[in-house]
C-alpha cells in the first residue's frame, strides 16, 4: 500500500473498501451487487435514507434540513446556487479566498449580479479576511464562502459571523473534518471525493426555508426543490457512489464523529507543518500560519527542479499524489479524513531527510 496524498479523488477508509469488496457480488443475500439493483429497490432506498440520516446526525441537525445527493460536482453547484437563489435585480455576495471561490463567482455572474465582498487575490490567496475587511452589499440574496481552498491550502480557522443573509458554503475539501455550527448555514455543498466518499456524488445540505425560496421557472433537474421533494430519487442517482458515501459516514461516526476527526486531523497536519517550520526556510509554506489548512498542506522548495525531485523521490518511497495543483505548482499534501496518521509521520521524516541531503 502507498501513502496516498491525492487531492481528490483521494484515499478512502480501508474498512470501507473492504466492506464494499465483501458486499460487491452479493448485496445482503440478493444474489446481485448493489450496482445492478434498481434505485427504487428497498435496499437502495435504505442506503439513501441512511446516508441522509448519518450526514445530519454528524452535524447535529434535525428536521429543518434536507441532505440531497446530486451530480455535476461542486462545479455544478457553482451554477445551481445562483440559478436557484439569485433572482434578477438581486446581488449575491462572495468572499473569495482562492481559485475555487473565484470560479464560483464567475459562474454566478453568468446568472446575475455577484459582488466580491472580500478577496485575497492581490495577496496571492494566503489568508482569510479579517471581519473588518468583508464588505457585504446592502441586502445580499446570499453570502458564499469556501471553507477550505484546496489548491492554495487556505482554510478558515473559524467560520465567520456574517449577519442575516443566507450563508452558503463550498465545503468540498473539509466537510466532516471538524465540528462546526452547521445550523448557521442555509446551504452547504461538497463533492464527496475528498473527505466523505468517491467521485460522482455531491452532497448538499439545505435548509427547508431556503428550498421554498428557489426559482420555479428553471428546468426540474436544476431545482433543489425537485431533489428535496423526491429524496434525491427524481432521476437515477449514482447508486454506488451514494452507497460508498454512506459507508464513509458510518466510518466517521464509528471513529467518534467530527470531534475525533478534528483531533486526529490537527495532529496529522501538525506533523507536516512542523517539518516545514523546522526547515529554516527550505520548505516555504504558502498559507499564512493563521489560515493554514488542516486538509491541504501547500509549500514550495527553493526551485522547481528541487520540487520535481522531491515529488519523484517521495513517490519512489511510496508517497503518492504530492505534486501541487497544475495551476500553481509546488508541493501539496492532502491529509483528508481517511489518511492515516502514519502517512503524515512518514512524510515529515522524508522531508527532514530530503532537507539533510539537499539543503
Ligand atoms: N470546490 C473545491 C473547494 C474543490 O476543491 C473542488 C475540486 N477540487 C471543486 C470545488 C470542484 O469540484 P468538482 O470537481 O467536484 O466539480
Amino acid at each position: 500500500m502507498v501513502h496516498n496524498f491525492n487531492a481528490g479523488p483521494a484515499v478512502l477508509p480501508r474498512p470501507v473498501l473492504e466492506r464494499a469488496q465483501a458486499e460487491l457480488l452479493d448485496y445482503q443475500g440478493r444474489g446481485m451487487s448493489i450496482l445492478e439493483m434498481s434505485h427504487r429497490s428497498k435496499e437502495y432506498e435504505a442506503i439513501n435514507a441512511s446516508a441522509e440520516a448519518r450526514f445530519k446526525a454528524l452535524l447535529g441537525l434535525g428536521d429543518d434540513y434536507r441532505v440531497l445527493f446530486m451530480q455535476g460536482g461542486a462545479s455544478g453547484q457553482f451554477a445551481l446556487v445562483p440559478l436557484n437563489f439569485l433572482p434578477a435585480g438581486a446581488t449575491a455576495d462572495y468572499i473569495v479566498t482562492g481559485v475555487w471561490g473565484e470560479k464560483a463567482v464567475e459562474e454566478a455572474r453568468t446568472v446575475g449580479q455577484a459582488h466580491v465582498a472580500a478577496s485575497g487575490a492581490s495577496g496571492g490567496f494566503r489568508g482569510v479576511p479579517a471581519p473588518g475587511e468583508i464588505r457585504l452589499s446592502e441586502r445580499p440574496a446570499y453570502v458564499h464562502l469556501t471553507s477550505n481552498e484546496t489548491i492554495q491550502g487556505v482554510q478558515w480557522p473559524e467560520l465567520p459571523e456574517l449577519g442575516d443573509a443566507p450563508l452558503v458554503a463550498d465545503m468540498s475539501s473539509d466537510i466532516m473534518s471538524r465540528p462546526f455550527d452547521a445550523s448557521r448555514f442555509a446551504l452547504i455543498y461538497a463533492g464527496a471525493q475528498k473527505n466523505i466518499g468517491p467521485a460522482g456524488v455531491t452532497a448538499v445540505l439545505i435548509r427547508h426555508s431556503l428550498i421554498e425560496r428557489g426559482r420555479a421557472d428553471i428546468p426540474a433537474v436544476l431545482r433543489y426543490g425537485t431533489f428535496a421533494k423526491n429524496s434525491s430519487l427524481y432521476n437515477t442517482p449514482p447508486v454506488f457512489a451514494v452507497y460508498l458515501l454512506d459507508l464513509c459516514l458510518g466510518w466517521i461516526t464509528e471513529q467518534g464523529g467530527l470531534a475525533a476527526m478534528a483531533e486526529r486531523n490537527a495532529r496529522k497536519a501538525a506533523h507536516v507543518y512542523a517539518a516545514i517550520d523546522r526547515s529554516g526556510g527550505f520548505f516555504r509554506g504558502h498559507a499564512e500560519p493563521a489560515a493554514r489548512s488542516q486538509m491541504n498542506v501547500t509549500f514550495r522548495l527553493p526551485d522547481e527542479a528541487l520540487e520535481r525531485q522531491f515529488v519523484a523521490e517521495a513517490q519512489a518511497a511510496g508517497m503518492v499524489g504530492l505534486a501541487g495543483h497544475r495551476s500553481i505548482g509546488g508541493v501539496r499534501a492532502s491529509l483528508y479524513n481517511a489518511l492515516p496518521e502514519e502517512a503524515c509521520l512518514a512524510l515529515a521524516a522524508f522531508m527532514d531527510e530530503f532537507l539533510r541531503k539537499n539543503g
